[in-house]
């Protein structure tokens, strides 16, 4: 609970036989009266300044705390003054002598402005609750993933039935795929130690209707019912996302075939040098393809390269390398070990599937081949020379080429 800083005086009254022998002040202030004399002189007994229910305790109190059966202690009361005002009072007794007869000293302290700011932070609570209800953002508070409260926008994102279908889970980790649930409790945390404020994060949700999708999520440590909860702020980004997933896959990946472009390859080649200076190099290049295109027609030309995009992806899908178009009827494969006999097998499947393969234009069945060149990173003078071995491959292609192609050269 916040701390609220309350800047009361405080009034005393000295009750002897229940009557009101002495006031100051401020208490007569505080039930209402100009002044002590005004009160002291309008009041027959101090249960006058009570409300009735009240008087049969406050006889009790006295009469208990006078006797010596009671020790003095404090309360707090609601009382109406005079003005009908309803004010709230601590008050505390004590015991004390007024001529030389045992007395009642009551000390109290207009708690009225403590009731009022506690009122106000209820209110600003409610209007809290209420701006979260009708908002159109999908807001949710939750502690340790248990839902604390959901709007309507939170269970249309999540494509839920109802409010009362998602605070009826036991954990929203269930909407949360396992494989980054670990993550999700861990942010969670950063959030409740301070580590992660007001951080804003892209995560994939399981929706109620069991597709996957992605939110951009703002999350917050606040108060809810006094406790700390975490706020989440939720935004649909599925499309946002699929379009940047898009764009990346066109900016590494060639438009006809779908395999990696050059410049993709290249990346990989970067990256796996750091690690290995293995490689075994595949070159493809289709035999007589400008003759295809003349005789069959540009189309049928691209189902061609498209056909062996294809054999070529299945054959090395079991490889761990990089597959992909290196020029216009020429493609290019790194396995990311020196396994020469490995990718001789390979090839071999390719270059008979391909072979086999029967196109069809609009009058004839045709059928295209493909020669190969294969050498691996040990076949070079100088390891780890990407640029040889492509070279050395290339000079292979060629080899099969001039050997009346439909062939494949490992070797020379
Ligand atoms: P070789 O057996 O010596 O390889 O002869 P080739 O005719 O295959 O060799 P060349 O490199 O002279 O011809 C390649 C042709 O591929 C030339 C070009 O017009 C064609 N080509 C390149 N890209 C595409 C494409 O995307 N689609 C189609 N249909 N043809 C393409
Ligand atoms: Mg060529
Ligand atoms: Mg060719």
């Amino acid at each position: 609970m916040p701390k609220i800083n309350i800047d009361s005086s405080y009034g005393v009254i000295i009750i002897q036989d229940m009557n009101a022998v002495h006031v100051d002040e401020r208490y007569a202030q505080i039930y209402g009266y100009n002044s002590a004399k005004e009160l002291l002189t309008s009041i027959d007994s101090f249960l006058d300044l009570l409300p009735a229910e009240n008087h049969q305790i406050a006889t009790q109190n006295y009469h208990d705390i006078v006797n010596g059966t009671l020790y003095p202690r404090g309360h707090t009361f609601v009382n109406i003054d005079r003005n009908g005002r309803e004010f709230t009072v601590f008050s505390v007794d004590h015991l004390i002598e007024w001529h030389g007869r045992p007395a009642l000293q009551v000390t109290v302290i207009d708690l009225s402005a403590l009731v009022e700011a506690n009122k106000r932070i209820r209110e600003k609570d409610l209007m809290y609750k209420r701006l979260i209800t009708q908002s159109g953002q999908g807001i949710m508070v939750h502690r340790e993933f248990k839902p604390l409260m959901v709007n309507q926008a939170c269970v249309k994102h999540l494509h839920a039935d109802s409010i009362e279908q998602v605070m009826s889970l036991s954990s929203l980790l269930t909407l949360i795929p396992e494989t980054v649930q670990q993550q999700a409790k861990q942010h969670y945390q950063d959030i409740v130690n301070g580590v992660a404020v007001g951080s804003n994060s892209v995560v994939e949700n399981i929706c109620f209707d069991g597709i996957h999708r992605f939110f951009n999520i703002y999350d917050n440590l606040i108060e809810w019912d006094g406790e700390p909860a975490v706020q989440v702020v939720m935004e649909d980004v599925t499309e946002k996302v699929q379009l940047e997933k898009e764009l990346a896959f066109k900016a590494s990946h060639d438009g006809l075939t779908h395999l990696l472009n050059r410049s993709a390859v290249q990346e990989w080649l970067q990256k796996h040098i750091e690690i290995s200076d293995q490689l075994t190099c595949v070159l493809l290049d289709i035999d007589n393809f400008k003759l295809v295109n003349d005789t069959h027609g540009h189309h049928n030309g691209d189902l061609v390269i498209q056909a062996l995009a294809e054999i070529i992806r299945d054959a090395f899908a079991d490889h761990s390398g990089a597959v992909g178009r290196w020029g216009g009827e020429e493609f290019i494969a790194f396995l990311p070990s020196a396994n020469e006999q490995g990718a001789l097998q390979t090839a071999e499947v390719i270059r008979s599937r391909f072979a086999e393969r029967h196109f069809n234009d609009s009058t004839h069945t045709f059928s295209v081949s493909v020669s190969i060149g294969l050498a691996e990173s040990s076949d070079c003078r100088m390891i780890n020379d990407v640029e040889n071995l492509i070279k050395l491959t290339d000079k292979r292609l060629y080899i099969a080429k001039s050997q009346g192609k439909n062939t494949i050269c490992s070797e020379g």
